[in-house]
């Protein structure tokens, strides 16, 4: 699949300032992120080939890259772009999570933050646990969280049974009010209703009048194949509740993938090791190797020195942008034969007698270059 010019996919010129490129791009974000366009896979592929343009153009080391190398610098051929490139769809929200100073995050979603006001719900943090098998594969969680939920008592709206919310006199239901100073008038958030527009006659008993109570909610997070460690998830709306039906936070699953016995991962290949007999190595053999979906056969060819890495291509990690899939790299690992009895020892002497340097010519030129060095 060719893959569209960055400038292209934004809507903007070649020479376009770094205002123009963030401008351009929180516009799409938001017209195609996934939570407004729940189930709509192209609105979701969309979404990743601006985020991707976006963190490619909005640095300008990898910017001038690609003005100089297009695609190629971070092509799914190159390690470069696969390793080190776009490895977590939601880093752009990790500014968000260190509290200060997040650009885009804000922009992006404050739009809804605005309008929940003061009343919307904290987000919350979850540190999910995953098995590798799960982060590779991908999954769904369900978790059990304690947090301020809607109250049942009175569905959120802080008033009593039978007690009545009435519409707010300061502000005539309008939760702003407008204060004249002179020949100018200030628009201010009614601070009797505090924006909500009316106010409790009987608060709810057991929620004192907040419409929230803490409860434990049980919640499912789709987990998608290919995520690592140090990944967030958001969960949208299945933060905290907010004050009097005000629009509730959001959710952000941290993940921790855990150590494999045997695989190991490098972003999206996996490293395997394979111990194998002096004789298979010397020889030759097909030996059987483990993948992620069961058992392989490989090709060791004759003389292979111990620690050679053999590739198994598109055996490795579903990558969580959607470029294919990494590689299985398998090191061979030659094992040395150990407690062999009388007839395996002599048999490997009278080997060893019709062995010269032709048969280990690493070790003949070592010594020849030892040779230099001592004299
Ligand atoms: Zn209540
Ligand atoms: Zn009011």
């Amino acid at each position: 699949m060719a893959k569209s010019d960055y400038y292209e996919l934004l809507g903007i010129k070649k020479g376009a300032t770094e205002d123009e490129i963030k401008k351009s791009y929180r516009k799409l974000a938001v017209k195609y992120h996934p939570d407004k366009n729940p189930g709509d896979k192209s609105a979701e592929d969309k979404f990743k080939e601006i985020s991707e343009a976006y963190e490619v153009l909005s640095d300008s080391e990898k910017r001038s890259k690609y003005d100089q190398f297009g695609h190629a610098a971070f092509g799914p051929g190159s390690r470069s772009g696969r390793g080190g490139g776009f490895h977590d769809p939601f880093d752009i929200f990790k500014d968000a999570f260190s509290g200060g100073g997040s650009s885009i995050f804000e922009d992006l979603f404050g739009g809804s933050r605005r309008s929940g006001g003061s009343n919307r719900g904290s987000d919350l943090r979850y540190d999910m646990e995953l098995t590798f098998e799960e982060a590779v594969k991908g999954c769904e969680k369900i978790i059990n969280i304690n947090k301020l939920d809607s109250c049942n008592s009175c569905k959120g709206s802080g008033a009593s049974d039978g007690g009545q919310n009435s519409k707010c006199s300061t502000c005539d239901g309008q939760g702003q009010i407008i204060q004249s100073q002179g020949f100018f008038s200030v628009q201010q958030t009614c601070p009797r209703c505090k924006g909500t527009g009316s106010t409790i006659d009987k608060p709810c008993n057991k929620c004192s009048g907040e419409g929230r109570t803490k409860k434990s909610s049980k919640i499912t997070i789709r987990v998608p194949a290919g995520v690592d460690s140090g990944a967030r998830l958001r969960s949208t709306g299945n933060g905290e509740a907010g004050i009097l039906g005000g629009t509730p936070g959001d959710l952000y699953c941290v993940l921790h993938v855990k150590e494999h016995e045997i695989f190991e991962r490098d972003g999206d290949d996996l490293l395997c090791e394979v111990p194998i007999s002096f004789l298979q190595a010397t020889l030759g053999a097909e030996i059987e190797v483990p993948t992620l979906n069961g058992k392989a056969r490989i090709n060791v060819p004759t003389g292979t020195q111990s620690g050679t890495i053999l590739r198994l291509r598109d055996k490795g990690v579903k990558n969580i942008q959607g470029y294919g899939k990494g590689d299985l790299h398998i090191r061979v690992i030659v094992e040395v034969p150990t407690r062999l009895n009388s007839d395996q020892k002599a048999k490997l002497t009278e080997f060893g007698e019709l062995c010269d340097d032709k048969v280990n010519p690493m070790r003949g030129s070592f010594f020849e270059k030892a040779k230099k060095f001592f004299s």
